[in-house]
């Protein structure tokens, strides 16, 4: 039988201002198998990461927590499952870079406190938590795991509050950056979102044997689709809800700022079948094609999409253009880990592992390759030059985006300025080194009317470079970013 309390890891030390990221959170209060609710949540945010993954639930006495190295469904057989009982649980999926795959650094991180037994789990960056912990650590605060998440447990420990709601408000209310967060108490729930609501959290309705009800929250709203649960509404940035044996409560805990929403997770990083800041991301990415059909057209014969990423963006450009649309690159979905030596050599072969061309779609064509962003240009040249070897004419590259120029700090996986192709090259640069016929990215202002930014809620740091709050320790931050 699987141990189902928190596991040591690999001891491994690491430094703690690594960032990490990418990560996908779920919560349920009030339901006789939440643990297996979790489960299918968790399941459906697989894609928001996939080194790790973890669920804790509690029975009304006890927090059980199991977490573990790789993907969901590999993770929690049925016997796992059965050790986690109760009837709240809450549930994290993460992805992490190489070399920081460490199962210390996987949620809910559970700790036994003053305020009882407490677990978290965290989507987002908390940009001021090397600062948080090194004063933490200096009264005497010991860290097991290099997440910043760590520091948010220690807050609310530390905190002189007596209630947990109001340990958690003054937790909350020191830190900076971006956060969706779950907490798992004995007898309730409590989730909260940063002012900015730089990163997403919904809010939705679960019923179940003999018309009971429940509260569920995910990341996205996919999750609730599989659970057969209703999306009411989102969790609202400088919110915390607490569900428990009173009911529920929702309070604003911090002044109302201007919202910061991740416009990347309506470019690349959310399902397409979720909505997500409220808006159906399936849409939003049909119309970043449309848009590029006006601003960029190109006189070819087929829109061809990178698959996955590109494909919602394709058919808004195929349907703008009347160019058609053409499956012509087909993505082999069973890709995991390899277990084969990660040498240069192997890694160039890694993209045809995942991609495969249909040679009599592309032969003699004037191609309009579509995709959602390039980050370094690698993977981009690969699939152009794939493309032109299965027999392609011309090859037009079409960018969804604009060209990423700035790392992300509030939990997107940028590298550093100097990895960044667009950084540091032109448009012309980049065709070049990707060796297609054009390149051609949307407009800021394209991107911001297909996501109907009309209030000014969203954030493109990473094609701006302009953060919308203070990094005190920007310095820091990027130089996290070189070490990984
Ligand atoms: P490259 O040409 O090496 O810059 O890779 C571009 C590909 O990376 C595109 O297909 C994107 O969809 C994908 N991509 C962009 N951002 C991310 C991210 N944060 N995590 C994983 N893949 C990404």
């Amino acid at each position: 039988m699987p141990n189902p309390t928190p596991e040591t890891g690999d001891a491994e030390e690491i430094p703690f201002d690594k960032l990490r990221e990418e990560c996908g959170v779920f919560a349920v209060c009030g339901h006789p198998e939440a643990s297996n609710i979790a489960y299918l949540g968790l399941y459906a945010l697989q894609h928001r990461g996939q080194e790790s993954a973890g669920i804790a639930s509690s029975d009304g006495r006890l927090i059980h927590t199991y977490r573990g190295m790789g993907r969901v469904a590999e993770l929690f057989t049925p016997e796992v499952l059965g050790g986690l009982p109760g009837n709240m649980a809450i549930g994290h999926t993460r992805y992490s870079t190489a070399g920081d795959t460490v199962l210390l650094n996987a949620q809910p991180f559970s700790v036994h406190c003053n305020k009882g037994r407490i677990a978290v789990a965290h989507n987002g960056n908390i940009t001021n938590a090397a600062e948080l912990r090194r004063e933490l650590e200096r009264e005497g605060s010991i860290f097991q795991a290099s997440s910043d998440s760590e520091v948010i447990l220690h807050l609310v420990a530390r905190s002189r509050e007596r209630t947990l709601a109001g340990a958690l408000r003054e937790a909350l209310l020191q830190l900076e950056g971006a956060f969706s967060l779950v907490f798992l108490a004995e007898d309730r729930i409590l989730v909260a979102r940063d002012p900015n609501g730089f990163r997403p959290l919904a809010f939705g309705q679960m019923e179940f044997s003999g018309g009971h009800t429940c509260h569920v929250f995910a990341s996205e709203t996919c999750a609730f689709d599989l659970i057969n649960a209703v999306y009411l509404n989102d969790v609202e940035p400088g919110e915390m809800v607490i569900v428990g044996p009173e009911g529920m409560t929702r309070e604003r805990y911090a002044p109302l700022r201007d919202h910061s929403h991740c416009v990347f997770e309506h470019v690349y990083f959310s399902r397409p079948d979720s909505i997500v800041f409220g808006r159906p991301v399936q849409e939003s990415r049909e119309n970043l094609g449309r848009r590029l059909a006006r601003e960029c057209p190109v006189d070819a014969d087929v829109v061809v999409p990178v698959p996955d990423s590109g494909t919602a963006a394709a058919i808004g450009y195929a349907a703008e253009s009347g160019i058609p649309f053409r499956q012509a690159l087909i993505r082999n979905h069973y890709v995991g880990r390899t277990f084969i030596e990660p040498s240069q050599a192997i890694r160039d072969f890694g993209v045809k592992l995942k991609l495969n061309p249909v040679r009599h779609l592309l032969e003699g064509r004037r191609v309009i390759l579509v995709d959602d962003s390039i980050v370094r240009g690698t993977t981009s040249r690969k699939i152009v030059r794939m493309v032109r070897n299965a027999g392609a004419r011309e090859v037009h590259l079409r960018i969804s985006c604009p060209p990423t120029i700035s790392p992300c700090f509030y939990g997107v996986d940028t590298p550093v300025p100097a990895e960044l192709i667009a950084a540091n090259h032109s448009v012309e640069e980049i065709r070049r080194f990707v060796e297609a016929d054009s390149v051609a990215y949307l407009s800021l202002g394209g991107l911001r009317e297909a996501v109907s930014d009309f209030n000014h809620d969203f954030c493109y740091a990473c094609y701006t470079g302009n953060y919308p709050t203070e990094l005190v320790n920007i310095d820091e931050l990027m130089s996290a970013r070189d070490r990984r």
